[in-house]
């Protein structure tokens, strides 16, 4: 596991931590500030453990008040249970996957909508709604810097999600894909790998364009 400071790679990144797994495990993007968010939490595994980072990366206790998921798979939403321990945060996902959290038992789960904003510290996410990968897969974008947490919706270089995987749709990442290419983004976020920080509006219309072709 490694904690990148994303500050370092763009300047306008202020505040906002990567921290990368092992195995099949999803990114987690820590936002710092007064609280702190945490987007995705990985696959739960011991070697993926959070709390450890989040110390490493805060000097003092790290005020967690929230988590925000991309969407419902496993290596994204194990490393739940280590938060809930550590602290009381209201866990954000889309509405049409919100009921699977709570038959999984989570707790102080919220709702998000396509168009619902949040904001973190100076920034001011916009949720736009990608099914596709999964059904209420969600991308988090960045109106003034430009960045975009792309969960398994796009990644660099012209890759993009799964849509085999049970609950998946070709169509609807088709169509998500195709959204996106009208997003302008400076610096992907995906939830996998690394981060990507030019040509990123030409990266996401190659996926689109090998999604269309892959069909
Ligand atoms: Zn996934």
């Amino acid at each position: 596991m490694t904690i990148i400071n994303l500050e370092n790679y763009n300047a306008s990144l202020k505040d906002i931590y990567l921290i990368t797994g092992q195995g099949v495990t999803s990114n987690i993007y820590v936002f710092g500030g007064d609280t702190i968010t945490i987007i995705d939490s990985g696959n739960g595994e011991e070697k993926n453990k959070i709390v450890p980072k989040l110390k490493k990366i805060f000097s003092k206790k790290p005020n967690v008040s929230k988590t925000i998921l991309t969407h419902f798979h496993f290596d994204h939403i194990k490393g739940l249970y280590e938060l809930m321990d550590a602290y009381i945060l209201d866990i954000l996902i889309h509405k049409k996957e919100a009921p699977y959290l709570s038959d999984l038992n989570f707790k102080r789960i919220k709702e998000v909508n396509a168009g619902d904003k949040i904001i973190l510290g100076e920034y001011l996410l916009d949720i736009i709604h990608t099914p596709g990968h999964s059904p209420g897969s969600i991308c988090l974008y960045e109106k003034k810097t430009k960045f975009l947490i792309s969960g398994d919706t796009v990644f660099p270089n012209g890759s993009f999600g799964r849509y085999d995987f049970p609950f998946g749709n070709h169509k609807a990442l088709l169509q998500s894909l195709k959204r996106l290419t009208e997003v302008d983004v400076e610096v992907m976020l995906p939830g996998h790998g690394l981060p990507t920080f030019s040509k990123v509006n030409q990266q996401i219309k190659s996926s689109f364009m090998a999604a269309k072709n892959y069909f």
